[in-house]
């Protein structure tokens, strides 16, 4: 038995060491990844439920390895944001972003993953400022997406930095609500304008009445703060009309798009007579 168990850790050994080149690997290609152009930006659409018009789009990162293929956010951006990586390239997605936007004949806005990383480094409310003033979006149609987790790293320097970005009348919206700690201290003290449900809630108000339940009382919350609340992940219609029915202003989800190239969406950025 003793030497089976020893057996097993060198092979768990062996399939680490695959995993630490790998990850080396890795590491060492996203540091080029934004020079050599390996990086693109997919948008999904918003709506609003009443209505059923486009309000904005998320942007969406996306990684094209020359041998890997397109590797997941989930899988490139922790690295990213342990090695520091993340700075150059939530830098490249923001003004790459506020670029493409400003070019559209609708003045959708523009929804933007920031990570803890970015919100806590130095300058980085200057640096949305200037990346505003170089591509000429006006701020009020760029709305970033800040999630709890990225907030407790360190909450007062966070603050400061949301505020100095609201200041130059940025929206703020708080990301994947409900899946981190603090949440309703942190909704009071920071200068949100947007409440987003994780599609982890939204994925099941039609099947879970504890997930309906927890969604109503975001909801609910959002009428007390008077901030309105996207659901992200709507997939069938009885999830869209579960939100509709329960007055939830904003969704995104596969069942009203895709993240695709912006091409793609012409319709909704053009004016119609303008084409
Ligand atoms: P997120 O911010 O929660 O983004 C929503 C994720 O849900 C996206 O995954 C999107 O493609 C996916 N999604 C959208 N609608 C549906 C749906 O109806 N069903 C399902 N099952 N999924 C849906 P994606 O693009 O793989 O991104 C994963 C995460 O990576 C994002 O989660 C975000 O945390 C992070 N991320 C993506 N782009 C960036 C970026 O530019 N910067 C930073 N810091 N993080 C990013
Ligand atoms: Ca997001
Ligand atoms: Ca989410
Ligand atoms: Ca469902």
């Amino acid at each position: 038995a003793k030497q089976e168990g020893r057996g097993r850790l060198r092979f768990y050994e062996a399939r680490m060491g695959v995993q630490v080149r790998e990850r080396r690997q890795i590491e060492h290609d996203l540091r080029h990844a934004v020079e050599r152009g390996e990086l693109r930006v997919v948008y999904q659409p918003q709506t609003r439920i009443d209505s059923g018009e486009a309000v904005g789009f998320e942007a969406l990162l996306r990684w094209h390895h020359p041998e890997r293929g397109t590797v997941p956010p989930n899988l490139f951006i922790p690295i990213a944001e342990e090695t520091g990586s993340i700075l150059a390239i939530g830098e490249w997605v923001l003004r790459e972003t506020c670029r493409e936007a400003a070019s559209w004949d609708k003045p959708l806005r523009i929804a933007v993953n920031v990570s803890a990383v970015q919100l806590h480094a130095p300058g980085f409310a200057e640096l949305v400022h200037e990346i505003l003033f170089a591509t000429g979006l006006s701020p009020a149609r760029l709305e970033l997406e800040i999630t709890e987790t990225a907030l407790i790293r360190d909450l007062p320097r966070a603050l400061t930095t949301l505020r100095r970005i609201k200041a130059l009348g940025v929206r703020i919206a708080m990301d994947d609500f409900g899946t981190g700690y603090s949440s309703l201290s942190n909704l009071r003290a920071f200068p949100f304008d947007k409440i987003k449900i994780d599609a982890s809630f939204t994925r099941s108000v039609d099947s879970s009445e504890q997930a309906a339940t927890i969604v109503r009382t975001v909801l609910g919350l959002g009428r007390g703060l008077g901030l309105p609340v996207l659901a992200e992940g709507v997939e069938t219609s009885a999830e869209l009309a579960f939100l509709g029915a329960e007055a939830c202003q904003e969704a995104q989800g596969y069942l009203i798009g895709r993240p695709g190239p912006i091409g793609g969406f012409q319709h909704l950025t053009a004016e119609p007579d303008a084409a």
